[in-house]
């Protein structure tokens, strides 16, 4: 009886213990008091913040039950994740302030509009701030301290904060990326040992592949906030503009055996576009961080690491929206605790650390409150006149007869509040007649005139060559739609026709019941979605190598889809329901043709016209391969076109038989996993006739395995010369290629270039595998040009080494082939440019070696 006594007595001491360690009071101090009508965290979790990862529905559960209780706080889901969970936006101020909010939030976005903004009072106004956590899922510190953060504004009484939320609307996102974080937290709390394991290799600390810093599709969503190529983007940039808020933060960790973060960054690599005083008063921001984490005894730095030059981060972004943007990062314990070089860090400890950058923050924006609002106010205001002084007028771009492509780029335009228009009158400008069918004008001359810059421009001239990301993400190459920038008087303001309201609804239709064919062009994005439609229904397809002409101003070029009626296993009827619900999905078109001789060109029963296979596709994934760019061509494939993709990992690579597939994609990594006999196995595959397309890290695979027929060019090493040791980080980062937009000719008579309206493309290069041109003439359809450069960064030496290589390069083994290409078509889901290379190495390539010999 003594002995159970006793032990219970030391199971609540150990509790004890555990808690003592991370309760309220090592957060907060001993001198705040709580409305005890508010939960604790720990009075739902059940367990205290830092002593286990909470999981996303835990974190959904407890900020509703303080919504509830408090008067201080509302709560909205403002969007899903690909799988299904909910993304909150809660906005918390005085019970006063939230009364009025709809009210005060349509005055805060007056300050942005300049007819407005100049008879605003701002000392009424409360400033906002935006506090958005662990964007990137394997980052957990932030997201649990969120949870203290919104505890502390439900719950805490003092005067001082009574004040700060009366002059101030915080807008709390616990969770920007709930599906990676739940990967993650998966992983960490299933690995949770009852004794903490600090050994940074134990298996707690090392998640496997593709690990949860990404989304659903392995996309790093802090690229994505310019892009804006997925739902939880979407719906958070929506938000953004409900709200324009003041300061911005962005919740990070990084290596263990740092410290801890804050902004401001590296001043020489701020973006030009962000205005100067911007950096000022971020550095005003930072000295209440300081200040806080002095106070509690935390190291810290600032100003060496970081930039904000790409736009497409959560600290940046608002930097081009009269905002400022503050990106935080903590050492990663990752686990519960982990040994360091600057000893055991604990999670408790890095959590701490966010939630005293969220207070000081919210500190900041009540005490700066004016001046930030007036930023604001001040920095739409500029934008006229500096649209004024800029040379440029205007953007026109004509999208052509790629509606779905250039629907998507509209949807961009309109989702970042640019006002964009339809053209007037038909203009001839650069040699181009835009139409105004086809074309839309986007005047400098407005409010986003600094983003409008940002998403045109191209660059070529910077003031430092290290870039923490891309250099050059000009979107109208992206998404390689005609465009031209109008400069000076050349502009008139009645060139502007309607203004878009939302981006134009697109149909397709069947002209007419065939008995004999029909036809479909391939230059629409999405015909590709709609030929996949037709091969899984069982319809046999041919595809035209060469041009012809139905009659009547009927032109196809070479790659037009024919489907004959009477070849098929179905009926006369089924294939017209079967196409016009196609139609009806893709929003694509099919002619009906009566007769198979042509007015020019080839016949439909030509040679010419040869039959496509429906692509069974695998791509390598696991270990060593990008889960970046595996991701990219998962999300393509699945989320666009429909097309089912089986993904493989290496290992069992090595077990399995390949005679499912048609087609095996390698994207960018390092494949020495493939055991030898499989390296066999796959060049007796690809010899039976398989397709396989290589990207990058796996084109090179593929030329070391003498799988594909290509000569690299090397890279010299610059061993001569003498340089000192502290520029040495500064003279190898300069040699990299962080991401720049090169000019590219393609061969448009070449299968792999089908449905491109001209041969001009542009090509996103982030590495250094050069392709030198194909000894074989026919067989370079994509080249880089002579002075390729269209935005971006990139050394003197490599420039050299790219000019007039090839980007693509087919090599038949047998009857079948290797397609590599020596850079990544899909990147970040907004190269639509690329993207068409792509799926015509997946639909077409099989029939480029049988073309070849015709
Ligand atoms: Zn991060």
């Amino acid at each position: 009886m003594i002995k159970t006594r006793s032990i219970i007595f030391l199971l609540i001491l150990i509790s004890f213990n555990i808690t003592g360690q991370t309760n309220l009071e090592y957060y907060f101090g001993d001198n705040i008091s709580f409305n005890s009508k508010v939960s604790k965290p720990s009075d739902i979790l059940d367990f205290e913040i830092g002593e286990k990862h909470v999981s996303h529905d835990q974190l959904v559960k407890y900020m509703h039950i303080i919504a509830e209780q408090s008067d201080r706080v509302k709560i909205e889901r403002y969007g899903w994740t690909y799988e299904h969970r909910p993304l909150m936006l809660l906005t918390i101020s005085s019970p006063d302030n939230l009364t009025d909010i709809d009210k005060i939030r349509e005055d805060h976005l007056k300050l942005s509009d300049p007819a407005y903004s100049g008879d605003i009072n701002i000392a009424n106004m409360p400033s906002v701030i935006w506090l958005g956590y662990s964007v990137h899922g394997n980052e957990p510190s932030g997201l649990n301290a969120s949870l203290l953060v919104a505890y502390y504004l439900a719950a805490a009484e003092s005067n001082e904060l009574n004040s700060i939320l009366n002059n101030t609307v915080i807008l709390l996102d616990p969770s920007i990326n709930p599906d990676g974080y739940s990967r993650f937290e998966q992983w960490v709390n299933q690995y949770m040992s009852d004794v903490s394991i600090s050994d940074p290799n134990n298996v707690e600390h090392n998640e496997a592949w593709p690990r949860g810093r990404t989304n659903h599709y392995w996309f790093d969503l802090n690229r994505d906030w310019l892009p804006l190529q997925h739902p939880e983007s979407q719906a958070r940039i929506k938000q953004f503009h409900k709200w324009k808020p003041n300061i911005l933060t962005d919740h990070h960790e990084m290596g263990s055996n740092s410290t801890f973060f804050f902004q401001p960054g590296i001043p020489s690599r701020t973006n030009p576009n962000t205005p100067t005083e911007n950096f000022s008063l971020t550095n005003k921001i930072a000295a209440y961080h300081a200040d806080a984490l002095d106070k509690i005894g935390s190291l810290y730095f600032s100003k060496e690491q970081f930039d904000d030059f790409y736009y497409g981060k959560g600290s940046s972004y608002p930097d081009v929206n009269g905002s400022i943007g503050i990106l935080f990062e903590q050492a990663s314990s990752r686990g519960l605790s982990q040994q360091t070089v600057n000893g055991i860090l604990d999670f408790p400890f890095t959590i701490r650390n966010q939630l005293t950058v969220s207070l000081s923050t919210i500190k900041s924006g009540y005490e700066l409150k004016n001046e930030l609002l007036k930023y604001q106010a001040d920095f739409y205001r500029q934008a006229s006149k500096l649209a004024r002084n800029e040379p440029v007028k205007a953007y026109v771009l004509d999208g052509g007869d790629d509606l779905t492509k250039t629907n998507r780029f509209l949807d961009i335009l309109l989702r970042h509040q640019i006002n964009t228009y339809r053209l007037a009158e038909g203009l001839f400008y650069d040699d181009h007649n835009y139409s105004t069918t086809s074309s839309y004008i986007v005047p400098l001359e407005q409010e986003q005139f600094r983003l409008i810059k940002a998403i045109f421009e191209k660059s070529t001239s910077f003031t430092d060559s290290l870039f923490y990301d891309v250099s050059a993400w000009t979107f109208p190459l992206a998404f390689d739609i005609k465009h031209s920038a109008i400069e000076g008087k050349s502009f008139k303001n009645d060139m502007l026709g309607d203004k878009l309201i939302e981006i134009p609804e697109l149909t397709g239709k069947v002209s007419a019941k065939s008995s004999y064919a029909y036809l479909m062009k391939l230059d629409d994005y999405n015909s590709y979605k709609a030929l996949y439609m037709i091969l899984k229904n069982n319809l046999k397809v041919k595809v035209a190598l060469k041009a012809f002409s139905t009659g009547e101003g009927m032109e196809h070029n070479p790659g037009t889809i024919l489907i004959p009626v009477r070849s098929q296993s179905k009926t006369e009827d089924e294939v017209y329901d079967i196409l016009k619900k196609i139609s009806t999905k893709s929003n694509i078109d099919f002619s009906n043709v009566s007769t198979g001789f042509n007015q020019a060109g080839i016949d439909l029963g030509s040679p010419n016209m040869v039959n496509l296979e429906k692509p069974k596709v695998m791509m390598l994934v696991g270990n060593g391969v990008s889960s970046y760019e595996a991701g990219e061509v998962w999300h393509l494939l699945d989320n666009r076109f429909g097309i089912p993709l089986s993904m493989v990992d290496i290992d069992r690579f090595n077990r399995i038989n390949l005679s499912r597939y048609n087609t095996i994609i390698m994207v960018n990594g390092n494949y020495s996993r493939i055991s030898g006999s499989s390296r066999e196995k796959l060049e007796k595959w690809i010899k039976d006739g398989g397709n396989i397309i290589g990207t990058k890290g796996g084109s090179k695979w593929l030329i070391d395995q003498k799988l594909a027929n290509i000569k690299l060019k090397k890279t010299s090493r610059d061993t001569a010369s003498i340089k000192n040791y502290g520029d040495m980080y500064q003279h190898i980062g300069a040699q990299n290629i962080g991401g720049s937009i090169f000019e590219a000719t393609l061969d448009l008579s070449h299968p792999l270039c089908f449905g491109y309206p001209d041969k001009y493309i542009s090509l996103f290069k982030n590495n250094k595998l050069f392709f030198e041109k194909s000894n074989n003439p026919y067989n370079n359809p994509v080249l880089y040009s002579e002075d390729p450069l269209q935005s971006g960064y990139i050394s003197k030496e490599n420039y050299e080494l790219v000019k007039n290589t090839s980007g693509l390069i087919v090599s038949s083994i047998g009857r079948g082939e290797t397609i590599c290409f020596s850079d990544n078509p899909n990147f970040r889901a907004f190269w639509y440019g690329t993207n068409r290379l792509f799926l015509n190495a997946i639909f077409l390539g099989d029939i480029i070696s049988s073309s070849s010999t015709r």
